[in-house]
């Protein structure tokens, strides 16, 4: 048997192509077999050759033939990362720039100082490094300091389809930057890889690239997937759904994983609870004569309830009837009422006609696979289950392209997708369920055709498939860009209408980014002379103003990045620190909301959901610090979970999620630094442990805050304007003509403030302000002139002497942010 070191010299020998070095990598032999299985190494001659002579050059391929984890060991072998250059590969989730590592790691046999990762705030990067995995955040950063970015000989962007909005800029830079090294004599490549063949957005965009790069398709050993798409029009309750046809598969089809796509965490939870119930999986015990417990006997009684209305068939003679996908009456006469019509259509099954059928008692192995899921909960996915039992990964959208779980031979796919959106006028987030595109479903049928041929089952139409969009669209289009249009101006880049985007977001969109940074002071004001066309287009390229490069240094957006420029004032910057970390840490609360399973398990999620309520109540604190509002109740958890050493038993007992309060410490010691460099002078030390904000402090964060969130306000609705019902214990805000609330959950929600300031608006039952700080009508003015205009003040009531500060008082009208709200007493 060859090694793979063997093979290669030879070739190299024969085709006389010979790279100009090679770097021998000593694989175990049982990788090396699992690799040569892999499609792309038929390809590596192609893409290597490609590579050596183009600049740059983009990679097309299945998920799962091996892009990701071969083509950095290719270039590695190639010598690239050997003549003081390294390789750089980006990923659009943080869950696979570590797990690829790590994988990539094991297959050379090499350290991870060498085969390292760099996240936000976390990595193993050393100075050995060669091959370097990281977000596609951390290269935007990166070029930042570099922009040449000379320390890499190659840069892979990985999961280009996605088209995530870092992963697009980074196109957008590299192809300038590239171009740029070579002339300067240092030569550069840039691969771009993508799970898909819509790749027009990058080699027909002639901004982009003047002459195409070759597209190389890597052909996927894939093998043949059925889809089975469901007879009737969906169902809203597609994860009774997905239950139903995991149950059937399991109970009627021969042995093969089963990966179920839903669209969210509580989904998965409750579809992985219920299948734990209904096959229990008990590893320390024998399955075949178990007891029967309470619990059995309860759903034998259901399944022969259930049996006396559905008449009892027999797969095989069903099966062996011809099938016509069209003949939506075959089940009628079935099972007439039952909207589960379509769970007969496992009969279809080519395999159940020649194939044994399953044994109903072999075990299931159930695992969630979500990105909030800790990493070590994550990485069971890719060990093989125990044996004898079959595998159920439950999954959201992460299972789609990034990760490859081996040995899936049935996919369940509900055709839906959650995903943000953000109104951008208004600036509301969501959450939405929406349907995916076409594309997509291909990618989730396609996870069941790695290893053998495989079955997908689609818990839609194929009617409503066809009204699915082709592809999903870019991220640009769908968020705002404040955050890269600052660091884009910080690059120099001041006409960024210009930049050459794979898909602009629209000039809208960039114009509301540009005012913001505008009234954060990130960027200079426009003259305000000129007719409307010029007065755009100077709004347009704005330079960047010194406040704007300190905002640019800090690794947060904009709103968040003013409040630690503004965060040194009476030492409350570990505060504002700690603030801003844990407002960008997704989900730092554990969700007891969640649909729970038994009546046992209820109880035990309202004790803790109760718990929990009276922890926020106490960090919230009293009196002077009730008022920073839920930015408080942030402060007071992280301070407190600190205090107790951040263990995991302390987030366990107190709703709080381990895996976020770990990234805020991590993120805290990160902004610390950004923090130091930014102000030389600051000297900013944190301690992990820090004793509570006084109440002068507390008053600085929120003014702080104010001026981050300035365009985030949000004022009472007043008696005399409450006409509407609608509009009892609402907030009125600049831009939109609905009433916004405090959530019932909320430190605020029994103080109703006057004025406040919000993180950000999410729907769901109805507009909800997170993150609500309270702040004083008379600081409006103060710190926010620039969306202030001020009108004389009104006759009455008339100015009046303060008796406290000696100085007069006097109301005043001021049009703030549009929209013509009064404003108390302000000093003259
Ligand atoms: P692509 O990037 O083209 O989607 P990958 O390089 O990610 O493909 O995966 C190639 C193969 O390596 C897949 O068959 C996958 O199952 C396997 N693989 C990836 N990561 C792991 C891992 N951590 N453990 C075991 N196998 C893995
Ligand atoms: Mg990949």
């Amino acid at each position: 048997e060859k090694n793979d070191k063997d093979v290669k010299e030879e070739m190299h020998k024969k085709e006389d192509c010979k790279p100009a070095v090679f770097i021998p990598v000593d694989r175990l032999p049982e990788i090396q077999e699992a690799r040569l299985r892999l499609p792309i190494l038929a390809e590596e001659q192609v893409i290597m050759e490609a590579v050596r002579e183009k600049e740059c050059v983009v990679l097309c391929g299945e998920t799962g033939s091996g892009k990701t984890t071969q083509v950095p060991q290719f270039l590695y072998e190639a010598g690239y990362a050997s003549s003081g250059g390294i390789i750089g590969v980006t990923e659009p989730r943080r869950v696979a720039a570590i797990s690829m590592s790590h994988r990539v790691a094991t297959e050379m046999n090499l350290p991870s100082g060498v085969v390292s990762y760099q996240i936000r705030y976390e990595g193993n990067v050393t100075e050995n490094t060669k091959i370097k995995f990281m977000t596609d955040g951390v290269l935007l950063k990166e070029i930042q300091k570099d922009f040449l970015l000379q320390k890499y000989s190659v840069v892979i962007i990985d999961e280009a389809h996605e088209r995530s909005v870092y992963t697009d800029i980074l196109i957008g830079l590299l192809s300038r930057i590239v171009p740029l090294r070579n002339k300067k004599g240092l030569p550069m490549k840039l691969i771009i890889m993508s799970a898909t063949l819509r790749v027009e957005d990058f080699t027909e965009n002639k901004r982009l690239f003047r002459t195409p790069p070759p597209v190389i398709k890597v052909e996927a050993r894939q093998f043949a997937v059925t889809v089975h798409f469901n007879k009737r029009t969906p169902v809203d309750n597609y994860t009774g759904e997905a239950f139903r046809k995991i149950c059937k598969i399991h109970r009627m089809l021969p042995p093969g994983g089963i990966l179920v796509f839903l669209t969210g965490q509580a989904e998965v939870h409750s579809v992985c609870r219920r299948l734990r119930k209904a096959f229990p999986y008990r590893p320390h015990r024998e399955h075949t004569d178990s007891m029967e417990t309470e619990e059995d006997l309860k759903s034998k009684r259901a399944k022969k309830k259930k049996n006396m209305s559905l008449p009892r068939i027999n797969l095989d003679s069903y099966s062996a009837l011809p099938v016509d996908e069209g003949d939506e009456d075959r089940q009628a006469g079935i099972d007439d009422n039952d909207n589960e019509g379509s769970d007969l259509e496992l009969g279809d099954h080519p395999d159940s006609d020649h194939e044994e059928k399953a044994d109903p008692s072999i075990p299931l192995y159930v695992l969630p696979l979500y990105s909030l899921l800790a990493p070590e909960q994550q990485a069971k996915v890719f060990s093989p289950p125990p044996t004898g039992a079959r595998l159920c990964v439950v999954a959201t959208n992460v299972a789609e392209t990034s990760l490859t779980i081996p040995g899936i031979k049935y996919v369940v796919d509900c055709g839906r997708v959650k995903k943000r959106f953000y109104d951008r006028v208004t600036g509301v987030s969501s959450f939405k369920v929406t349907w995916i595109s076409q594309a997509s479903a291909n990618q989730r049928a396609g996870r069941a055709g790695r290893t053998e041929p495989g079955h997908c089952y689609r818990l839609y139409s194929s009617a409503v498939f066809g009204d699915f969009s082709l592809f999903s669209e870019a991220e640009i289009t769908r968020r705002p860009v404040d955050d890269l249009v600052l660091q884009m101006k910080d690059l120099n880049i001041e006409k960024v209408v210009n930049f050459p985007f794979p898909t602009p977001p629209s000039s809208e969109v960039l114009i509301s980014a540009e005012q913001l940074l505008i009234s954060l002071g990130a960027l200079e004001e426009p003259p305000r002379r000129g007719r409307l066309g010029e007065m755009e287009r100077a709004r347009l390229s704005c330079p960047i103003t010194p406040l704007g490069r300190a905002m640019a240094a800090f690794p947060v957006a904009p709103r968040y990045a003013k409040m630690l420029a503004l965060g040194r004032q009476q030492g409350c910057m570990p505060y504002i620190i700690t603030i801003v970390a844990a407002m960008t840490v997704r989900e730092i609360f554990e969700d007891y909301d969640r649909p729970a399973g038994s009546e046992e398990e209820n109880t035990k999620m309202a004790g803790k959901k109760a718990r929990c309520v009276q922890m926020r109540r106490l960090w919230a604190g009293q009196g002077q610090s009730v008022q920073l509002g839920d930015l408080m109740v942030l402060l007071g958890a992280v301070g407190a979970c600190e205090f107790a050493g951040c263990t995991h038993q302390f987030c366990e007992e107190n709703g709080l999620r381990y895996k976020a309060m770990l990234e805020i410490r991590r993120l805290r010691g990160q902004l610390t630094n950004a923090v130091n460099a930014v102000c030389s002078d600051a000297g900013v030390y944190v301690d992990n442990k820090m004793a509570p904000p006084t109440a002068s402090q507390v008053l600085c964060l929120r003014q702080i805050v104010l001026a981050g969130l300035g365009d985030h306000i949000a004022r009472r609705v007043q008696a005399e304007e409450l006409l509407d019902p609608k509009w009892r214990n609402g907030y009125k805000t600049p831009l939109l003509d609905d009433p916004v609330f405090i959530h019932p959950s909320s430190a605020l929600h029994k103080t109703l403030p006057e004025f406040v300031v919000y993180q950000e608006i999410m729907e769901t039952t109805k507009m909800y302000m997170r993150g609500v700080c309270a702040v004083q009508a008379e600081w409006i003015p103060k710190l926010l002139p620039q969306y202030c205009h001020f009108s004389a003040p009104e006759e009455s009531p008339a100015p009046w002497f303060c008796p406290l500060s000696g100085r007069v008082k006097c109301h005043q009208q001021s049009t703030f942010y549009r929209v013509s709200w009064k404003l108390p007493a302000i000093e003259m």
